[in-house]
């Protein structure tokens, strides 16, 4: 399939170019600048650019901003859409969070309606963070259970508080949007917890590395050697196995239509921190030398069947994704 990737330059959508072009599709990505898709390109100096190319989207907040991404000749058939925001430096929720997450979703799926009739199949990068409802977890967390965020909160409560409410009406507005729009594509979501695993993506140096690898490499810095917070997100699942969910996604006829909720399971930091004094003895001075060790019950059940059904997950373990992380962090010079 000739596919569309949006945010090209990010930690997630690094391993969708790989896992796409080994499954021998062709690959467009969008960048804000030709500076990153030239570095981009870079790391893949044996594909083709009829295998591997990028087209400039300056920003997804804007309506209008996919119009023209999404024509291609020839044409795509399928649009996998990562592109969103995620960070806590919010000085204006909406402008910083909201507006690029839900007119960033209905803003390509009306472009792929208006202006490229051929693409069939659209995977769109949702959250756990749509579905978790830190009120009171539900009896379970499976792919039918939504965060109660509303919009005055998603605005006026925190920086998390509108990262949710971002996941969740950007991923809402998507469903609406078909079942109003009834498009020429099929949808589906994917709604993974905390990604860890190898940084094989586009950044500066490691004081901008994604959010989500920025425990690990303050742990590895030594910030955390007086103190080891409290486990945050509690549930995760490897870079790699999820980008290879959103393969399938594209791929799998009976993917079509649904929403998936991806996890390889809970993890404590203090596990984080047993497994890399286990395999980087050299970082021991870095990591605290006495630390609580979070209770072993999880604080919630989740139900994560239907990916391995469907999409027949089956998840890395957290020692395979901590060891590479710090692997490819120290090659970034950590
Ligand atoms: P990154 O920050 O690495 O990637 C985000 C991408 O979105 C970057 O390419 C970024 O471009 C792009 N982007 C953000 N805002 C805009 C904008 N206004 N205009 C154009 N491009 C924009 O994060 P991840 O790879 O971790 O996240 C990718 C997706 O996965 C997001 O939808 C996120 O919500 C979701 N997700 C991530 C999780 C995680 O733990 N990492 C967990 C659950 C969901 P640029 O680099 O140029 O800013």
């Amino acid at each position: 399939m000739r596919v569309l990737l949006t945010g090209g330059s990010g930690f997630i959508a690094a391993h969708c170019v790989d896992y796409l072009l080994q499954g021998n599709h062709s690959v467009v990505f969008t960048v804000r600048s030709h500076d990153k898709g030239k570095k981009i390109l870079s790391n893949h100096p044996n594909v083709s650019q009829d295998k591997l190319s990028y087209v400039i989207v300056e920003d997804i907040a804007k309506e209008d901003a996919f119009n023209e991404a999404v024509k291609s000749d020839p044409p795509f058939e399928a649009v996998l859409h990562t592109a969103s925001p995620f960070h806590f430096n919010v000085k204006d929720p909406k402008k910083d969070l909201l507006d690029p997450a839900i007119i960033g979703t209905t803003g390509i799926l009306k472009a792929i309606k208006k202006n490229a009739p051929s693409v069939k199949r659209v995977a769109i990068t949702s959250s756990f963070a749509s579905i978790i409802n830190t009120k009171g977890h539900p009896e379970v967390y499976n792919e039918d259970v939504w965060n109660p965020v509303t919009m005055d909160e998603a605005l006026h409560t925190d920086a998390a508080t509108a990262y949710r409410g971002s996941k969740k009406f950007a991923e809402k507005a998507a469903w609406d949007f078909v079942e109003k729009e009834k498009p020429n594509f099929t949808l589906t979501t994917i709604c993974p917890p905390l990604v860890l695993g190898p940084v094989v993506h586009y950044f500066n140096d490691l004081s901008s590395i994604n959010t989500s690898n920025e425990l690990i490499r303050d742990m590895i810095q030594g910030k955390m050697k007086d103190e080891l917070p409290t486990t945050r997100v509690v549930i995760w699942i490897d870079v790699r196995d999820l980008a290879l969910a959103h393969v399938r996604a594209i791929e799998r006829p009976e993917a079509q239509g649904k929403r998936f909720f991806v996890t390889a399971g809970s993890y404590r930091n203090s596990d984080i921190v047993d497994i890399i004094k286990k395999n980087f003895p050299d970082l021991a001075s870095k990591l605290p030398a006495k630390y609580e060790r979070d209770p072993k019950d999880d604080p919630f059940k989740f139900d994560n069947s239907r990916s391995k059904d469907v999409l027949s997950m089956e998840y890395r373990s957290l020692e395979e994704s901590i060891t590479d992380l710090v692997k490819s962090l120290q090659a970034a010079g950590a």
